[in-house]
């Protein structure tokens, strides 16, 4: 598995591209979305809805809060007068515990992806979401991993209902990952969605947890998952 922060996708979530930030245009509507090209931007105009959020996303864009100087950020930099650079720095910075997390702990949060299917008739996989909870402490991953659904996120945060409805029409190949943090003493959290050019991990969750429906979960299956050479970013939060 690859996770590199320069990487990126396409915000035409029918597309598989994922190649270096840089290489994508950006909406100059919203200035948030990425496509590959005019045919993807114009596509997700046309299909993905994007014509009705373009405009939310700006001034989700523009009302993002000015305090993110989460507790655990400023304990290790210094910070500097620059907000812009200073958000951009806490966003990278937070993807990267993401990023880390998430590879450290794959194992587990397949495994606990499986279980929740299980637990749930009626859910698919590409419907999950994985929560990384850092509020305290005592609540660092592993034990901070939690598995939720689209449908509970949509109705807990509603101003990510886009993402929530691009993840939908995804078929896999987005999911959405929320990080929890302390902003000041207040609990925040922010949204890290994970692109990958298939859906093909989602569906060997679904398979896994149809199979063996009654039986322990066979560790070798998530070992197997885990090493797969499968190409994953987790883009740059946007909340
Ligand atoms: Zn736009
Ligand atoms: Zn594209």
């Amino acid at each position: 598995m690859r996770t590199t922060s320069s990487q990126s996708a396409c915000d035409n979530v029918s597309c598989e591209i994922i190649r270096p930030q840089s290489e994508f245009k950006r909406c100059s509507g919203c200035l948030t979305l990425n496509y590959c090209s005019a045919k993807c931007q114009l596509f997700d105009w046309r299909e993905g809805g994007h014509r009705s959020s373009c405009k939310s996303l700006l001034e989700l864009r523009r009302s993002e809060c000015s305090t993110l100087q989460m507790i655990m950020y400023t304990q290790l930099c210094s910070l500097k007068d620059d907000t812009t650079e200073l958000k951009s720095k806490d966003r990278a910075f937070l993807r990267a515990i993401v990023q880390n997390d998430y590879a450290k702990f794959k194992g587990q949060i397949i495994t606990d992806q499986v279980n929740y299917l299980r637990a749930t008739p009626g859910v698919r996989a590409c419907e999950l979401t994985v929560h990384f909870n850092y509020l305290s402490q005592s609540t660092d991953p592993p034990s901070g991993i939690s598995i939720g659904t689209l449908a509970d996120l949509a109705a807990t945060v509603p101003v990510w209902k886009d993402y929530v409805s691009r993840a939908r029409r995804s078929d896999g190949r987005m999911r959405i990952h929320v990080m929890h943090v302390l902003d000041g003493a207040h609990g925040t959290c922010w949204l890290f969605p994970l692109r990958s050019a298939t859906g093909d991990l989602a569906r060997e969750i679904e398979r896994l947890a149809a199979e063996e429906k009654g039986s322990k979960l066979d560790q070798e299956a998530v070992r197997c998952l885990v090493q797969r050479n499968v190409e994953e970013i987790h883009l740059a939060s946007r909340n």
